[in-house]
């Protein structure tokens, strides 16, 4: 049988996406195996994000060819995308898929080497294994982003707004229940702007989310990233009503005004602090993170400085700190990197401190309190059963590993580095959502 393996870099966009691809090859007759193992076949999804995502890429590329260096390789993704933009090849890559095509990986593979396609069709198909053993998956809703952020390549990899139709995302979501998720992670590049001018076929993001958190076997909806502009009332309310969990990763890149105009991203220091604000006024008990940029051209020592300030006022559970990296073709390219490497290592480190102090303050913000869990698993070093709380905090205590997948309620009792240690609870008050279904608009 032939084997493929397959590898994502960057976000939880390109995983989904890796996933359909992967399914796609098992449907076709294809073994996959793990990206360290000899294939036949290896998919890179890759990324462009920044210069070191696509240092990693092309790096990724070599680690196949060295695993075995008659496979064909098959790269994908935002920096595939970039290099067929600048019409440049890929060292290493047999077959370059456009980003928009990517979930035709196989047709492409097919396309260049035939005989691979006779190869597959002359092997016997065994049915492609079911997915045991996790609790969370991830849901692509829609694609493609139209903020065109200053630093941003993504608006040239995956150009115009699209929605997939709200009745495919619906069978998917059952489907995805049938083989036992019970967490529904909801991933787009510019999730909020999911509608109907964009496909969805008639439903906006809210009604989706809505339409999702009934399907029969789904405990929880989870968003994976929400521009603050898209953060509305109703999103509020489907909060509230316990539809969605109460935990929002909501990019911040910067907390200084003048480089939020700079980057192009509409809002100010002052308007992300008030979302933050209402919504840990509103919804109890909230958990906000973030992804935050440093090095930008226009960030002097005064406007990281806003960016410390945001970080801090905003009581992030967890940020992502990443460098600026000048991408090709994009806005920001003419102003270059005026912020050296070591500077950015010292911005970096200080948003890491200040996310550590503030993560810690919100976990113990919760201690005695009894929360809902969903089972992950067993970590290895400890024995203990581990998931997450609704609202995102990491949780260990002991129980049966029988638990996996089951809702346990989980008193947390004491804070560890990076998360709660903590007791199964069968009684006592808990944080119940409010209400389980809104009445059918
Ligand atoms: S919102 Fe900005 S950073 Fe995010 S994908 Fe769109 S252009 Fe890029």
């Amino acid at each position: 049988m032939p084997k493929a393996a397959f590898t994502t870099l960057g976000c939880k966009v390109n995983q989904y996406e890796t996933q359909r691809i992967l399914e796609s090859f098992e449907e076709a007759g294809f073994q996959v195996v793990p990206f360290s193992e000899s294939a036949d076949v290896y998919v890179i999804n890759s990324c462009s994000v920044t210069s070191s995502a696509e240092s990693k890429s092309r790096y990724t590329i070599r680690k196949a060819t060295r695993n075995n260096p008659s496979a064909k390789v098959v790269v994908t993704g935002c920096a595939a995308q970039m290099s067929l933009n600048k019409a440049e090849a890929i060292e290493g890559a047999d077959v370059v898929v456009p980003n928009p095509e990517k979930l035709r990986a196989l047709d492409y593979l097919y396309r260049a080497f035939p005989e691979m396609a006779n190869w597959v069709a002359a092997e016997p198909h065994a049915a492609p294994p079911v997915l045991v053993g996790r609790t969370r998956a991830t849901l692509k809703v829609q694609d493609g982003c139209s903020v065109m952020c200053s630093y941003c390549s993504i608006p040239y990899t995956r150009p115009g707004l699209v929605s997939r139709p709200a009745t495919d995302v619906l069978d998917e979501a059952s489907r995805m229940a049938d083989l036992g998720y019970r967490e529904l992670i909801l991933t787009g590049v510019l999730i909020g702007a999911y509608g109907p001018d964009s496909g969805s076929g008639g439903p906006d993001f809210e009604t989706l989310v809505e339409q999702l958190a009934r399907v029969e076997g789904i405990e929880r909806i989870r968003i994976s990233s929400i521009e603050m502009r898209q953060v509305t009332p109703r999103l509020i309310e489907l909060i509230q009503s316990g539809l969605v969990v109460p935990h929002l990763h909501i990019p911040l890149q910067s907390g200084s005004s003048q480089v939020l105009r700079d980057m192009n991203r509409p809002y100010t220091k002052e308007d992300y602090l008030a979302l933050c604000d209402r919504l840990y006024a509103d919804i109890e008990p909230m958990s906000i993170t973030a992804d935050i940029m440093v090095g930008f051209p226009t960030e002097g020592p005064a406007e990281f400085a806003d960016s410390l300030d945001v970080a801090r006022r905003a009581r992030y559970l967890k940020s992502h700190v990443f460098r600026f990296s000048p991408r090709h073709g994009t806005p920001a390219d003419q102003w270059g990197d005026p912020v050296p490497d070591a500077e950015k290592q010292v911005r970096s480190l200080a948003l890491a401190e200040v996310g550590r102090e503030t993560a810690a303050a919100h976990r113990k913000r919760f201690l005695g309190q009894i929360h809902r869990v969903i089972v992950e698993g067993k970590t290895t070093s400890e024995g203990l059963l581990e998931g997450l709380t609704d609202n995102y905090l990491e949780v260990r205590f002991a129980g049966s590993p029988s638990l996996k997948r089951q809702v346990v309620w989980v008193r947390l009792d004491e804070d560890r580095d990076g998360y709660l240690l903590g007791e199964i609870e069968t009684s006592g008050p808990r944080f119940e959502p409010r209400t389980r279904l809104l009445p059918v608009r």
